[in-house]
């Protein structure tokens, strides 16, 4: 039997604190819930917006202990925390997304292995552990390759490309990865896009349309909604994030990013369980955002519409991108988005700004950058 919504007032402990945790409580506490925030870190961008915070280790078995006894449902904003973490969380409270999924998400072979069995195409792979087998995947795969630890990999970290078989030299050793790795044959691709897709506790599936993300320096630059492709390709985009729901047997909501190559097919990357960069235009666009949707997941309650009422481009507020705060909010039409860190690090994820567009009519290619100027010059200026 489906396990009745969680009631108002129910507490909904979240693991991690950071900014997609902030914007996860901020969402819940319209729906009328309590959030509980387990992080490390003192301060923390959703612990600022949260009922109550329990900052310990992700290890500390006696705080998260605590932390569970304290929720009525366990969720996450940080999926790599220790099997041994989520064991002991799941087997004192629900705990959606199940640590099944985060364990498939946290590895990058247990991944693709899952993605290309339920008939998710993804880039050409090969597992390999040493020069020998580095050999081997290149000479199954060809070059350009990207060589990838399968552990704790994001933005761009813990990757180094293969541009030819020479390039093989020491590639190993550069990734310090002292565990297996995956050689990946390199996706020359048209774009990249991603899908934010729901499953409740009913089975039902909901996802946001297809996206498209521009990075610069490996991380998440702008995100244009709706991406604009062939009719097919998002078709196949909405349809391969579905299909990575149910066949992984979601409670939450997760993101799939995926390329689309020049002749419009799409690969799937990755699996984010849980609230996505590429998803944060929903707060704005969308009469139910991604972080709605999340908690609407994972408290049973049914899935909202995830129809845009607006189409939309997101920009990060990257390391000082923050110092221009005051033009941001002093330019009309821009929403600000700020995540309560105190210290603007380079490349860390400060805030966002999101811009709304009558449905039809977002800009396209090039002009896309230019839609936060004056306040935030397009990145040709900028670099
Ligand atoms: P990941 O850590 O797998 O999310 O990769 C980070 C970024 O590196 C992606 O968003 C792509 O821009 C690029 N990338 C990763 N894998 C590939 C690939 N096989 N082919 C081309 N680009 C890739």
């Amino acid at each position: 039997m489906r396990p009745a919504p969680l009631p108002p007032g129910a507490t909904i402990g979240i693991v991690g604190g950071g900014q997609l945790g902030r914007m996860s409580a901020l969402a819940a506490a319209r729906l009328g819930y309590r959030c509980h925030i387990l992080t490390p870190e003192a301060d923390s961008p959703a612990a600022q917006v949260a009922a109550a915070a329990t900052v310990a280790p992700y290890e500390d078995q006696e705080a998260l202990a605590r932390f569970a006894d304290a929720v009525d449902v366990v969720t996450f904003e940080f999926e790599n925390i220790p099997a041994e973490s989520l064991a002991l969380l799941a087997a004192r409270k629900p705990t959606r997304p199940s640590p099944e999924v985060l364990r498939i998400s946290q590895d990058r072979l247990l991944e693709k292995a899952f993605l290309n069995r339920i008939g998710v195409a993804t880039a050409p792979w090969a597992e390999l552990r040493d020069e020998a087998g580095l050999a081997r995947a290149i000479a199954a795969i060809g070059t350009p390759a990207v060589l990838k630890t399968t552990r704790l990999g994001y933005d761009g970290k813990g990757q180094a490309m293969i541009r030819s078989p020479e390039d093989a030299a020491g590639a190993i050793a550069r990734l310090h990865a002292g565990g297996p790795l995956v050689l990946e044959g390199f996706v020359d691709f048209a774009c990249e896009v991603s899908v934010v897709v729901a499953r409740g506790l009913d089975g039902a599936v909901a996802a946001f349309d297809v996206v498209e993300n521009r990075h610069r320096h490996h991380i998440l630059d702008l995100t244009l909604a709706p991406a604009a492709v062939a009719a097919e390709t998002r078709a196949a985009a909405l349809a391969a994030a579905s299909k990575v729901a149910a066949g992984i047997g979601l409670e939450g909501l997760l993101a799939l990013e995926m390329f689309v190559t020049r002749d419009g097919r799409v690969l799937a990357n990755e699996i984010a369980p849980r609230p996505h960069n590429s998803g944060h235009w929903t707060i704005d666009a969308c009469a139910v955002s991604q972080f709605e949707q999340h908690i609407r997941a994972v408290a049973g309650l049914p899935l909202g519409d995830p129809a845009r009422h607006s189409d939309a481009i997101m920009k990060n507020l990257i390391g000082d991108d923050v110092l221009r705060w005051p033009a941001i909010v002093a330019q009309p039409g821009l929403i600000p988005h700020l995540y309560g860190k105190a210290e603007a690090r380079p490349g860390r994820k400060m805030g966002h700004v999101t811009r709304l567009f009558p449905l039809g009519a977002l800009p396209q290619g090039q002009e896309a950058e230019t839609a936060f100027a004056p306040a935030i010059p397009p990145a040709a200026i900028r670099d």
